[in-house]
């Protein structure tokens, strides 16, 4: 059943059979109707149709490498396309419906838009002037990529357990520590990282700091390919 080629891409999970027949529709929002404004109905539709043209036509990446150098390629098209504004407007509701249309038409582009949003919502919630400068436009335009590393060795579901340290060094923070399970970790251009000031408050001492991916001491070990 899962090599129908009428199912959407993500629900196929057969590698190697894009096909641009597929048939993407809008998605059903009856149901939640009532939480929605006519400009986020109007916006589910002109994702849909964009992911139909744009994305079910894409070749599925065959192997690792190839889905980071399309991941890359999808942060500048869906960035150019204007699809992060939802990021930028904190509009949860617009990010859902832009999603559901990704996701159903590449995965691939749905993480991508994901990790854009967990990785740059921080700066927007909490950065102070000159850092959302830097990041928050070259993020919502594509130019940047984000990442999210909160998840460590020792760390998952238990995220106040964290070992990461933050110490303070003149106006700016010394980091050390591991993470793991990074995705776009050696691909993207900053890093929201979570990190502790203080250990002896457990959750109420962990702050997030952006990295950005060329700072001193900052390496990549490798990436971590999983299989479904
Ligand atoms: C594809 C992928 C991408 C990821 N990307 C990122 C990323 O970009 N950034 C990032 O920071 N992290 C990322 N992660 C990490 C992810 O968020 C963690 O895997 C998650 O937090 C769970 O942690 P863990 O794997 O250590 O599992 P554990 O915390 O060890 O949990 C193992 C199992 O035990 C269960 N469990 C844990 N605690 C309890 C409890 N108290 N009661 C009952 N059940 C419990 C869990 O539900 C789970 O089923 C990614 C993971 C994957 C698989």
């Amino acid at each position: 059943m899962h090599a129908e080629r009428q199912l959407p891409r993500g629900v196929r999970g057969v590698q190697g059979e894009a096909h641009a027949q597929i048939r993407l529709t809008v998605p059903e929002s009856t149901a939640v109707r009532a939480f929605l404004t006519d400009s986020h109905v109007a916006l589910a539709a002109r994702v849909t149709e964009y992911a139909a043209q744009e994305l079910v036509p894409l070749p599925e990446p065959p192997d690792d490498a190839a889905a980071r150098a399309q991941a890359r390629e999808l942060l500048g098209r869906l960035g150019q396309a204007g699809w992060f504004a939802p990021i930028g407007d904190l509009d949860l509701r617009a990010a859902c419906l832009v999603r559901e249309a990704l996701a159903a038409a590449s995965p691939l582009a749905d993480v991508v838009f994901a990790l854009q949003a967990l990785g740059t919502v921080p700066i927007l919630l909490a950065g102070d002037r000159a850092l959302q400068s830097r990041w928050v436009p070259a993020a919502l335009a594509g130019r940047a990529m984000a990442s999210f590393a909160l998840t460590e060795p020792e760390a998952g579901s238990d995220a106040a357990a964290i070992a990461t340290t933050a110490r303070r060094d003149g106006a700016g923070y010394i980091l050390s520590g591991t993470k793991t399970f990074i995705s776009n970790a050696g691909i993207a251009d900053f890093y929201t990282v979570f990190a502790s000031t203080d250990p002896a408050q457990g959750n109420k001492g962990i702050s997030a700091f952006v990295v950005a991916a060329d700072a001193p001491g900052l390496t990549f070990v490798r990436p971590l390919v999983l299989s479904a």
